[in-house]
C-alpha cells in the first residue's frame, strides 16, 4: 500500500509537472496570440477611419462613383463624356447706367465715363441714326470699356463676330465677363461685349441725279439741269434751339421749333428727293448742290418742292413737323460732303 501510495504520489507528481508544463506552453502560446492581436490592433482603427471617411464627408462622391464606373465601362466605345456634357457659363455683365440730364451731349457723357462716344451707340443700338432718343430722362447702358454689346444670334461664332467687327478673336475671349472658355460656346439671347468694336450705323442714300433726270424726262418735264450751289450754307430755319448735335450716332443737328415753320434751302441746288422716307426721316427733302454737297431736311410736315426742281439759297422748300422717328416738332438737318455725313455746324457759322 505504502509503495502503491508512494507510486501514486510519484505519478501525481508527474501529472502535476505535465499539467504545469502544459500551462506554460499554453501561456506562452496565448502570449504570442495576444501579441499578434496587439500587432493587428493599430491597423483596425485605420480601416475604421477609412470607412468613417467614406460614410461621412465623401458620401455623394462615393455614391456617384459607384454609379459612374459601370456606365463608363458600358459606353467605352462612345466619345468621352466631357465634350458631350460641356455646359459653359453664360456671360455675366454688370453694367452701369446713366440717365440723360438736360444739356447732356453724347461726347460729354462719354467723357464722364472715360469711353468714346461711339461706345454709347455700342451699348445702346436704339440711339442709331434718326431715333433721336438721346433725350433727357432716357437711361443709357454704359459699357465699361470701348466696344459693342453684341446680341448673340443663332449660328454666330467667335470667328464670325470678330470678322463682323474687324477685331481679334482673342480680345473677345480675354474680356472676362463674357465667360468664354474652350470650346467657346455662344448662347443666343445673350450678349457678349466685343472690345474695340464700333457699331455700324445705317446710312440711307438718296437716288442719284441721273435717275432723277430720267424720271423727270419720263414725266415730260424735260431734263433737269444740275445747278451748282454757292458753296456756302445758311441755317434752314430761324430757330437755334438745338436739341441734339452731330455725333457718330447722329449724323446731323436737331433744332426744335413749332410745327409748320418755314424751312429754306441752305444753298442753291437740285431736289433729288422729296417725300416719305421709311428709314426714320419721315417727310424728307434732299437737295444736291452740284459741288459734292447735299443737304437733308427731315421730319417735315409739309413739302413744297418735287424731285428734279431747282431751288435757290433761301427759297422756302417745306415746313417743319414731327414725322418719322421724332418725339417732338423739330428739324433734322444734315450736310453730306461727297456722300459723307459731316457736322453742319462747320458750315452754317457755328452752332
Ligand atoms: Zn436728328
Amino acid at each position: 500500500m505504502h509503495e502503491q501510495k508512494g507510486g501514486w504520489q510519484r505519478y501525481a507528481g508527474y501529472i502535476t509537472l505535465a499539467l504545469m508544463g502544459g500551462l506554460i506552453v499554453l501561456g506562452w502560446r496565448a502570449g504570442i496570440a495576444s501579441n499578434v492581436a496587439q500587432v493587428d490592433e493599430p491597423s483596425r482603427p485605420a480601416a475604421v477611419s477609412v470607412a468613417d471617411t467614406r460614410s461621412s464627408s465623401d458620401e455623394p462622391a462615393a455614391a456617384s462613383a459607384a454609379v459612374d464606373i459601370p456606365v463608363i465601362e458600358d459606353i467605352a466605345f462612345v466619345p468621352a463624356p466631357i465634350p458631350q456634357t460641356f455646359v459653359g457659363r453664360k456671360p455675366e455683365h454688370n453694367f452701369q447706367t446713366y440717365t440723360v440730364e438736360r444739356g447732356d451731349t453724347p461726347n460729354g457723357i462719354a467723357d464722364q465715363f472715360g469711353i468714346q462716344a461711339t461706345t454709347l451707340l455700342g451699348g445702346n443700338p436704339q440711339l442709331s441714326q434718326e431715333s433721336s432718343l438721346l433725350q433727357t430722362g432716357v437711361t443709357l447702358v454704359i459699357l465699361p470699356i470701348d466696344g459693342v454689346l453684341h446680341d448673340v444670334q443663332p449660328g454666330d461664332t467667335l470667328d464670325s463676330i470678330a470678322e463682323q467687327y474687324g477685331v481679334p478673336v482673342q480680345s473677345i475671349i480675354d474680356y472676362t465677363p463674357n465667360n468664354l472658355e474652350f470650346p467657346y460656346r455662344l448662347y443666343p439671347e445673350t450678349q457678349i461685349l466685343v472690345p474695340g468694336a464700333v457699331r455700324d450705323v445705317f446710312v440711307w442714300t438718296p437716288p442719284s441725279l441721273e435717275s432723277v433726270r430720267g424720271r423727270s424726262s419720263r414725266e415730260g418735264s424735260g431734263v433737269t439741269p444740275v445747278i451748282v450751289g454757292t458753296g456756302t450754307f445758311i441755317y434752314p430755319v430761324n430757330s437755334r434751339n438745338f436739341t441734339q448735335y452731330f455725333w457718330y450716332g447722329h449724323p446731323g443737328i436737331d433744332i426744335a421749333l413749332g410745327e409748320g415753320t418755314a424751312v429754306v434751302a441752305a444753298d442753291t441746288g437740285t431736289v433729288t428727293f422729296a417725300g416719305w422716307n421709311i428709314y426714320g426721316y419721315g417727310n424728307l427733302i434732299v437737295v444736291n448742290h452740284g459741288n459734292g454737297y447735299e443737304t437733308f431736311y427731315a421730319h417735315l410736315s409739309g413739302i413744297s418742292v418735287v424731285p428734279g426742281q431747282i431751288v435757290y439759297k433761301g427759297n422756302v422748300i417745306g415746313s417743319t413737323g414731327n414725322t418719322g422717328n421724332s418725339s417732338g416738332p423739330h428739324i433734322h438737318f444734315e450736310i453730306r460732303a461727297n456722300g459723307v455725313q459731316d457736322n453742319p455746324c462747320f458750315y452754317v457759322g457755328g452752332c
